[in-house]
């Protein structure tokens, strides 16, 4: 069926989620992986790293000119991230809505920001800002075999395909 099809394309987008140090220190990570959980979005790779300020920086190499790139750095590499690679129809910009604007005073309340962050040097969560910036930062921090592929039970009753 056409429909079975469209659907299914749609589900293989993938977008790429961390807990920064600060949420993980806050203990913030089950209420973010809640929020994409609940939403209907699938958990496809999840790992905890401490990675080094190097890896952070090509992370965000594309802020290494901002003024802030150094602390930024820094700051990633300070303790535990949990990266983790999530999938579904719009994870992408929708991901993004979930998680609110930079800036947690400028956040929406009911996002993850808005509800969970002060000040833009700890929002606690990163997650990419397009289709090239997925696939880039699922690549960096992710081998394709960490990541899984798999029907869940619950995806008939999430996109309303028998
Ligand atoms: P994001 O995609 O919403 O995370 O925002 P950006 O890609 O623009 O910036 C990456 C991260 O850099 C943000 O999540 C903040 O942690 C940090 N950041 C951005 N702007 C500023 C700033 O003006 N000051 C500081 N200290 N950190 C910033
Ligand atoms: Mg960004």
């Amino acid at each position: 069926m056409l429909q079975d099809q469209e659907v299914h394309a749609a589900e293989l987008e993938r977008t790429f989620i961390a807990v920064k140090p600060d949420g993980v220190q806050r203990g913030l990570i089950s209420e973010i992986i809640s929020r994409f959980e609940r939403k209907g979005y699938k958990l496809v790779g999840i790992k905890v790293v401490v990675p080094s300020k190097e890896f952070a920086g090509k992370h965000y190499h594309a802020l290494k000119e901002k003024p802030f790139f150094n602390g930024l750095s820094e700051f990633l590499s300070s303790g535990p991230v949990v990266a983790m690679v999530w999938e579904g129809e719009g994870v992408i910009t929708y991901g993004r809505k979930l998680i609110g604007a930079t800036d947690p005073q400028k956040s929406e309340p009911g996002t993850i920001r808005g509800d969970l962050a002060v000040v833009v040097g700890r929002n606690i969560i990163h997650g990419s800002d397009g289709p090239e910036t997925a696939k880039d930062e699922i690549n960096l921090w992710f081998k394709p075999e960490e990541l899984v592929s798999f029907t869940s039970n619950a995806e008939k009753w999430i996109y309303g395909v028998n």
